[in-house]
């Protein structure tokens, strides 16, 4: 038909030609519809705002069940009369290890906090156990900078115990490793007596290091400890969880 009406065109029939371009009007329009273009993007992007609200639905669940199992963990804590909870900085609380020397912000360094510790923290608090933070690291300006961001007021119950030459342990006990620096945090707990927890001693006592040598003096030294294996973070849970 198109080819009869073009015929016709050539001919110089005028109305034929006013036909034909309202043909050739219709025909793109049919076309512009039949054509997925339109229809793959509105599909593509449909498919992608589905893939997002599965991810984010996804990220909500391991949210919620990390929170369940660092609650069962420090349920395990509370059964066994720990009240004291000490953990090491570089790649035990965070996911690097700064060497002491670290250039950027404390809001960049608080972005390598790890998950597991987000949860853990405020619950063994809100379950009356003090959390303290023992480093070799002298940089405990940016440390506190760094539990300010991620846990606001909390973290102003959290001593910090690092090689900045700002305190010593004169008690009796074992200074190796990081045996004086749970000292002395311990010490601090005990003589802020709003904290709420007088009682601290190696019983109550449990360490957190990725370094098997401070793990090993802690045992030694008769204190609870657990080696946190920094390819393998959430395993810290069933670890507390096997503690006797
Ligand atoms: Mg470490």
């Amino acid at each position: 038909m198109l080819l009869l009406l073009l015929r016709l065109s050539r001919n110089h029939h005028r109305f034929f030609r006013w036909i034909l371009a309202c043909a050739a009007i219709v025909i793109l329009l049919i076309l512009a519809r039949i054509l997925p273009f339109g229809g793959i993007r509105r599909k593509s992007s449909n498919k992608t705002m589905s893939a997002t609200a599965t991810t984010s639905q996804q990220q909500r669940d391991a949210g919620s069940l990390l929170e369940r199992r660092c609650s069962e963990a420090v349920e395990k804590l509370v059964d066994l009369n720990v009240n004291f909870l000490a953990i090491d900085f570089d790649q035990t609380m965070i996911d690097v290890h700064t060497g002491g020397r670290w250039k950027e912000s404390a809001s960049d360094l608080a972005k390598h906090l790890r998950p597991v510790f987000l949860h853990l923290i405020p619950e063994a608090t809100r379950r009356n156990i003090r959390v303290a933070i023992v480093t070799f690291s002298p940089q405990t300006g940016q440390i506190r900078e760094v539990l300010k961001i991620i846990f606001l007021a909390m973290s102003e119950l959290m001593p910090i115990r690092g090689n900045d030459q700002t305190w010593s342990y004169q008690g009796n006990g074992m200074r190796l490793g990081k045996q004086e620096h749970m000292a002395s945090a311990a010490e601090e707990v005990m003589a802020r007596l709003q904290l709420g927890v007088t009682d601290v001693g190696k019983s109550t006592t449990l360490l957190i290091d990725d370094d098997p040598r401070n793990i090993s003096k802690c045992l030694k030294d008769g204190t609870r400890a657990i080696w946190f294996n920094p390819l393998d973070p959430n395993r810290l849970l069933d670890d507390l969880l096997r503690l006797e």
